[in-house]
């Protein structure tokens, strides 16, 4: 008989390989995860009754029996996502697949004072309570913060965005009534792209300011001072233009959605609808800034390629635009890359809305899945 702790892992094995795969049958479950015929029929029973995985149709064979095919259920459990930004704060609400049940977005401006984290948990209380949704289902919280994060410690390195050094996540943690992981936003953005077909690449955010993060075998790389995958500060151009960071040249300097935007003076600011709306229309201006954004992009993602050897997503707001760009950008990349037979390593991310808060509630779900198996359902 095995014991109580051997049990457990198993079981989480079957929940892991069923949230990130298609809905499996028995057998797939027991090949792939080595386990004998009996042992996973037992821990598929398990889960079963503590109401984690359910049936989910049957298989399409040829001829014979059909044989039922199993998935965590959409209710099993949810996590939250919380992202925060300059001036506003999302909830998303998002089941173990990744749908989003519940949003909402409000303007809290940000503040490193107890009168913000109070009001950000009363404003959290309020929301779960609105999404009639039963609490005890909740696995944890995931903040998606802009500013380098030290897991180990808890504590924010720092900020450039909002000029923060080592400040200690206790606040978060005294206001938000949930197992609670903070998160880097580009580490964030990166897990709302995992899909079951791809486990490995590298995200690169392109918004306000450009980040970046590295997923290995469905696990971020964190580097050894939390700052892996930060290719915004990767040199495009010695003595370059100056970057926020302090240092001249950097990827950001160039590829951060400023550079594409008018700036209006007093007027009101253009957005990059506006910018992509421009380059529809073929603005001889927009044109020329669009090419030389995608030529610095192609040096950057090349220079990526060349290192990792593996896809590269483009995501954040710029990266959700690129679709009817990536054959153009792909062109460019050609005869920077004299390895690859086809430049066919690049994709624009495929979650568009509300990356950063769904992100973060994946990684939460992530971080506490161990929970799912004892939530009081009843
Ligand atoms: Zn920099």
């Amino acid at each position: 008989m095995k014991n109580k702790t051997g049990n457990h892992q198993n079981l989480m094995r079957v929940v892991r390989l069923l949230r990130h795969a298609r809905p499996m049958t028995r057998q797939e479950i027991a090949a792939d995860l080595g386990l004998s015929m009996p042992t996973a029929l037992g821990i598929i029973e398990d889960l079963i009754s503590r109401g984690v995985i359910e049936e989910a149709g049957e298989n399409a064979s040829t001829g014979g029996r059909r044989a039922k095919l199993f998935a965590v259920r959409e209710e099993a459990a949810f996590g939250i996502g919380i992202q925060i930004t300059r001036q506003h704060v999302r909830f998303a609400l998002v089941s173990p697949g990744g749908e989003v049940k519940e949003y909402e977005r409000f303007r809290h401006p940000f503040r490193d004072e107890t009168l913000w984290y109070r009001t950000l948990g009363e404003r959290l209380a309020a929301f779960v309570e609105g999404s009639g949704l039963d609490e005890r289902l909740i696995l944890g919280a995931g903040v998606s913060f802009p500013g380098i994060i030290d897991q180990e410690a808890d504590v924010i390195l720092h900020s450039h965005v909002f000029d923060l050094r080592h400040v200690s996540l206790d606040r978060f943690h005294r206001y938000i009534p949930f197992p609670l992981i903070v998160i880097n936003d580009a580490n964030c953005a990166c897990f709302a792209e995992q899909d079951k077909d791809r486990d490995s690449f590298l995200y690169i955010s392109l918004n306000e300011s450009v980040g970046g993060a590295l997923m290995i075998g469905r696990s971020l790389l964190a580097g050894n001072s939390w700052t892996a995958g930060e290719v915004g500060h990767v040199i495009l151009y010695p003595q370059g233009k100056v970057c926020y960071c302090g240092k001249k040249g950097c990827a950001d300097a160039y590829l951060n959605t400023g550079v594409l935007i008018h700036e209006n003076g007093d007027g009101p600011e253009e957005t990059l609808e506006d910018f992509f709306g421009r380059l529809k229309d073929k603005d001889w201006e927009a044109v020329e800034i669009w090419n030389r954004y995608l030529d610095d992009l192609a040096v950057l993602c090349s220079n990526m390629r060349m290192i990792l050897d593996m896809d590269i997503v483009l995501g954040g707001d710029v990266g959700a635009c690129m679709d009817p760009w990536i054959e153009d950008l792909s062109m460019r990349m050609e005869p920077l890359d004299l390895f690859s037979r086809d430049v066919d390593y690049v994709s624009a991310c495929q979650c568009k809305k509300h990356i950063f808060a769904v992100g973060a509630a994946l990684s939460a779900i992530d971080h506490f899945d161990e929970r799912i198996l004892n939530l009081d359902r009843n």
